[in-house]
């Protein structure tokens, strides 16, 4: 795959940890083996942007007051959104 900063051709598919802020911004969690893509031309590591996206759907859609400081990126996509319970319920 191509990097999407220096478009070399070294870039190759890891996991990685990553920071993100939640999306009401009370604080930041630590998910743990994210797809990532690392190049070894530019040293770059990032998350393709479809990762990115589904990290912050999910974040917006499930209870993040449980979450814990770390999290796997395996778990944190399993749990279960509450958009089908009460989410555009008053
Ligand atoms: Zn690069």
């Amino acid at each position: 795959m191509n990097c999407m900063w220096c478009e070399s051709e070294k870039a190759k598919e890891t996991k990685n940890s990553v920071y993100w802020e939640l999306p009401d911004g009370t604080r930041a969690i630590e998910i743990q083996d994210t797809p990532s893509v690392k190049c070894e031309e530019c040293g770059m590591e990032y998350q393709e942007e479809s990762i990115i996206n589904e990290i912050e759907d999910q974040l917006m859609l499930i209870d993040t007051k449980k979450l814990a400081k770390t999290i796997q990126y395996k778990e944190l996509m399993e749990i279960p959104r509450l958009l089908k319970h009460n989410y555009f319920r008053f």
